[in-house]
């Protein structure tokens, strides 16, 4: 048995119907934006590895310094006991993350990271006092897996198994083109209320929920009216920290500033399992008390584990490379001068684009998550050497930052033979 066919037999994967999925893909080996298959294939991976690659794959300089970390101190208990890599990492983001940012509390995925973040807002309230648990969140955001992530997430066919779990959210329009005075006008009426807890988004483009951009100023206003009404903000930076959106961080953008801000995916430059939710004093030290009922009761076995923190050191360091930033700039022209090129191509309905994000939408109904096109791209893709996973009618490009010009290139081709399919199916 080759290794796809041992996998089918033991393994379960992860957003992945088992009964009708062809067989996976057996990787063997990465370089720079490339994989390599058991049966001799070269793939291109646009997608980073569900958007967590920014280097280039089994880089040199993060391998070497995880290989250092682990010969030094794998693991060690984090309540209790700390290490340098966990410190200087936190240092160092502290740097770089919107201003008032003063506190790191360690977790190992994107949906821990968010879990933390909702934890923190609601006992925030408590430790005052003043009990508020009420969310907000957009309608089509996504925030993870675990149940409060799937919470504060729109809801869809993916949760609709644990709606009754879920606990009650309230959801506001996402501020795009045209829709902003809604949402505002929705956000005032929930503020008025004064029961709500936090508002929780993904700045400047929501992923998941179909690469959906909207910009900063709208953001800026919304977070003024938590302001007004001390309703703390939750930026979610899963997906759009570490230069995805141009800047380091899509908050970047702003003139307010988040309470809290949610890491993963980049912040180990995808080589290792980590999440952080950082705070500022305010909420810091609304857990400080001589009543330890106060304190923050969540952690995990793996928290601040030293091996990731030090791949996340690396690749911080990689990350602001002055060369690093150039591809960052280059890559958002390169994608902005093709989204010119086929915008007014007859299946595309809207062509989007935030720094090294790109997102091209089809007109609706031309497929959906469940339908057969989708998986009629997402072949057509691998058959081209290129790993795009389409979002329903919405194929995206989020490339690691040392894809070449010739594999831009390809991965552009392979999108423009997609519209052709689609223009195929639509007829
Ligand atoms: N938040 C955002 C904005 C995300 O895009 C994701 C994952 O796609 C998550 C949270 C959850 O991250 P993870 O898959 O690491 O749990």
């Amino acid at each position: 048995m080759n290794l796809a066919e041992r996998d089918q037999h033991i393994i379960w994967h992860p957003y992945t119907q088992m009964k009708t999925a062809a067989l996976p893909v057996p990787i063997v080996r990465g370089e720079g934006a490339l994989l390599f298959s058991e049966d001799g294939k070269t793939y291109i991976d646009a997608v980073a590895s569900w958007w967590v690659n920014l280097h280039g794959h089994a880089h040199p300089y993060i391998a070497e310094k995880v290989a250092e970390q682990l010969r030094t101190l794998e693991h060690v208990i984090f309540a209790g006991f700390t290490h340098e890599p966990a410190v200087t990492f936190a240092e160092r983001l502290l740097q770089i993350l919107p201003a008032g940012q003063s506190r790191i509390f360690y977790s190992d995925n994107g949906s821990t990271a968010v879990e933390v973040a909702i934890k923190m807002a609601i006992q925030y309230w408590n430790n005052l006092d003043t009990p508020k648990k009420k969310i907000i969140a957009f309608r089509d955001s996504y925030h993870g897996d675990t149940f409060g992530a799937m919470s504060v997430s729109a809801r869809s066919a993916f949760t609709a198994p644990f709606w009754p779990f879920l606990f009650e959210v309230e959801f506001i329009d996402v501020p795009t083109a045209g829709k902003e005075e809604e949402s505002i006008k929705q956000l005032e009426k929930l503020a008025a209320q004064g029961d709500i807890a936090a508002f929780i988004y993904e700045p400047l483009v929501l992923g998941t929920g179909g690469m959906i951009m909207y910009k900063p100023e709208v953001l800026d206003k919304l977070m003024a009216i938590c302001q007004q009404h001390g309703i703390l903000n939750i930026a979610d930076e899963v997906m759009t920290g570490f230069g995805r959106t141009g800047r380091t961080f899509a908050t970047d953008y702003l003139q307010q500033k988040p309470d809290m801000v949610c890491l993963s995916k980049g912040l180990t430059g995808g080589t290792m399992a980590l999440g952080a939710t950082s705070c500022n004093e305010k909420i810091y030290e609304a857990f400080l008390h001589d009543d330890r009922s106060k304190t923050l009761f969540h952690g995990h076995s793996y928290t601040a584990n030293p091996v990731a923190c030090a791949a996340g050191l690396a690749s911080l360091d990689l990350l602001l490379q002055p060369e690093t930033q150039e591809s960052i700039n280059h890559i958002a022209q390169r994608h902005a001068a093709f989204a010119a090129s086929i915008k007014d191509l007859p299946q595309v309905l809207e062509v989007r684009q935030q720094g090294t994000i790109l997102a091209i939408e089809f007109y609706d109904g031309a497929t959906s998550y469940f339908s057969d096109l989708r998986d009629t791209l997402y072949s057509f893709g691998l058959d081209n050497g290129v790993i795009l996973r389409p979002l329903g009618n919405i194929i995206y490009v989020i490339p690691p930052y040392c894809i070449t010009d010739a594999q831009l290139d390809q991965v552009y081709q392979t999108l423009k033979g997609m519209q052709e399919i689609v223009a195929g199916k639509r007829q």
